[in-house]
This record gives structure tokens, C-alpha cells and sequence, in this order.
């Protein structure tokens, strides 16, 4: 059977997003946690009858976004950092460290704990990638903290979450990097892009070749509010460098390309024999609900350039990555992963029968 695993994220329930709201926004309030632990239990058991031997918890306890959940809150960091817009005419915003020392006040692992706690299959675990969280770090510099001191505590942070993840029994673990494309849009000189693989590598480096075949990259476009930060960004600009990382799993949002034939063949050029490419089989920012005949084919249409030992399908993003996204509602998200279980199965049948 060819793999097959979720990238994160679900819409949270309305009852829970009207009592953050309600809250004045404050998702870390006590009061709210029977809520989440409601929103998780409801998530895995949708999560499982769509027949996804991978699941997640659909991060629901990631509140507010996937790139800061761990250091939202924190006393140190003001709200005025990098900007990331989006095609649709919006913009997200990272927070700015604006003091030492850099700490995360949460670490993925204590969701997975929980999650952990529900299901009754693997459980995936997100995190985000160091690269993303090294743009904290103001271009003025802090004093008495150096961006050398700041990245060694960062690497410290980041190497101790994922390493949590795998002791509590995460499946895998998958480092969101989304910024890795959007870097080849505002750098066209590669420069950007070549620290942030080098950052990523340095981390991955701590890592055992154990560890790193249980730990993937994920990189898409972005995908919030049915919109996209770097569709129009080369994908032959990123992806020989996204395949340099020191990892085994590559989960490569594909569905919702133009051209997927020609991003399927530079992969097929770049691809190192140890790697397997998880391929995003259906988009969370395209409204229809793909079939699982259109799954099936486009599993097929991969396979002509990745072989099948190393090719797994996954959904091209997450399909709520800020929870105020409600474009896509939890009863579609979970219709678009039934489509991927159920069309990688019909592929997997016929890449049997013809081996
Ligand atoms: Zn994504």
C-alpha cells in the first residue's frame, strides 16, 4: 500500500471558535478546556472514520496559527514582525522577539499527548521549522543578545520538541516549512532560501538517522483563506534545495499546481534514493471536493516519475492553519481526506496488479 498521512491542520467546531471570540480571544483560558478537549476528541473520531490510517489532532490546541503556537503569549514578543501577505489582498503577521532570552512556552508534545490519548491509530505531529521562527529575530538586533546566541537557543528549543514528539510516539513528525517558496518570491537571488536550508539542516544535524526517517518537510504555497502567499514563485526555484535537507519525508503540496508534470520531473531529476515524496493529492483551498477517481489518477500520473517504494499522498496544506479561516468547513475537510484515503487505495490496487 502506498502511504498515505494528513499535513495538520481542521477547522476548529463553532461552539469553540464563538467561545474564544466570546473570551475576547484568550484561547489559553482555563475555563475554555473542556471546549478543547471536546474539539479533539470530535476531530480524531472524524479524523478516523474517514479511513486515514495517519491521523492528527487537527491541531485544534494551535489556537491561533501554526507558526506561533509556541511562543504565543510570551511576555518577550511584541506583535510587529515579519509580514507575510497573501494573494487575496490580506496579510498575517509573525510576532518580533523584543527581549532575551528566546524560549518556547509550549512544545508540540503536550498536544500529541493528548491526541495520543483519543486515537486509536498513528498519530502525526506538526511543528514548526526553525527557519520560520528565526525570522523572530529583529534585522536592528537585541542588545546583549546576539542573533548567533538567539539561533543556538532556538536549535535548543527546536531539536527538544521534535525529540519529545518521537519518545511520546508521534508516527512522524513533520516540520511546516511554508516559508521555504514564499523565500524564493521575495529573494530572487536564492540567498534567503540557501540560510533557511542551511538553519534547517544545521537542526537536522542533531538528529539520529533514526530519528530522521520518522521526520519530514512539508512545503506548499500557503493556504489560508482560499488564498495563496507564493503560487506564483517558481517551484524549480525551491525544490532542488528543499530536496538538499537531511530528512527522509517530503510532504509537497502538488494537487493545486498548473503544471504538476513538470514539478513531478524536477523532482523525479533531484530525488535521492533514501527520500520518499509524500504528494499533495487534493487542495484545501479549492472548494470542490475532489473524487477519489481524480485521486487515483493523479497518484498514477505521479508514479510515472517517483517510484513507488518511495511515493506516499498527503493533502497539499493544512486545511485551517489560522483557526479565523472558515472557508472550508470540518464535514469538507474531512470529505477531501476521505477522497485521499479512498483514490490512494484505488492507485495502490493498480500499481500492484501491473508490478
Ligand atoms: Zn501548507
Amino acid at each position: 500500500m502506498i502511504p498515505t498521512q494528513p499535513i495538520g491542520s481542521i477547522p476548529r467546531p463553532a461552539a469553540l471558535i464563538d467561545a474564544v471570540a466570546a473570551n475576547g480571544g484568550n484561547s489559553e483560558d482555563p475555563a475554555l478546556a473542556p471546549l478543547f478537549e471536546d474539539a479533539i476528541r470530535d476531530t480524531i473520531s472524524r479524523f478516523e472514520a474517514t479511513g486515514s490510517p495517519v491521523i492528527s489532532d487537527g491541531e485544534q490546541r494551535k489556537y491561533h496559527n501554526f507558526f506561533d503556537y509556541c511562543v504565543h503569549g510570551l511576555p518577550n514578543m511584541g506583535p510587529d514582525g515579519f509580514k507575510i501577505p497573501f494573494a487575496a489582498g490580506h496579510t498575517r503577521r509573525m510576532p518580533r522577539l523584543v527581549s532575551a532570552p528566546f524560549r518556547y512556552k509550549v512544545h508540540a508534545d503536550q498536544y500529541l499527548a493528548v491526541a495520543l490519548r483519543y486515537a486509536t491509530v498513528p498519530v502525526k505531529q506538526a511543528v514548526i521549522s526553525p527557519s520560520a521562527l528565526s525570522l523572530l529575530y529583529p534585522n536592528e538586533g537585541i542588545p546583549d543578545y546576539s542573533r548567533e546566541q538567539f539561533i543556538e537557543d532556538l536549535l535548543v528549543e527546536h531539536v527538544n520538541e521534535v525529540r519529545s514528539c518521537l519518545q511520546k510516539g508521534a508516527h512522524a513528525v513533520q516540520i511546516d516549512f511554508t516559508e521555504g517558496r514564499f523565500a524564493v518570491k521575495i529573494d530572487p537571488t536564492g540567498a534567503l532560501l540557501a540560510s533557511f536550508i542551511d538553519l534547517n539542516n544545521l537542526a537536522l544535524a542533531r538528529f539520529t538517522a533514526d530519528e530522521r526517517a520518522r521526520i519530514g518537510v512539508h512545503t506548499c504555497p500557503g493556504g489560508d483563506l482560499d488564498s495563496t502567499h507564493s503560487a506564483d514563485a517558481d517551484y524549480a526555484e525551491l525544490l532542488p534545495s528543499l530536496l538538499q535537507l537531511n530528512v527522509k519525508n517530503f510532504y509537497i503540496a502538488l494537487a493545486g499546481e498548473p503544471d504538476r508534470k513538470r514539478v513531478l520531473s524536477v523532482i523525479k531529476q533531484y530525488l535521492q534514493p533514501h527520500q520518499r515524496i509524500f504528494a499533495g493529492v487534493v487542495s484545501p483551498i479549492d472548494p470542490r471536493v475532489e473524487t477519489p477517481e481524480e485521486v487515483r489518477d493523479r497518484v498514477l500520473e505521479a508514479a510515472e516519475y517517483i517510484p513507488v517504494a518511495q511515493l506516499g499522498t498527503t493533502d497539499d496544506c493544512g486545511f485551517s492553519p489560522f483557526s479565523d479561516d472558515l472557508s472550508t468547513t470540518r464535514a469538507k475537510a474531512f470529505a477531501k481526506i476521505a477522497a485521499r484515503v479512498k483514490g490512494t487505495a484505488l492507485a495502490s490496487e493498480i500499481l500492484r496488479a501491473s508490478a
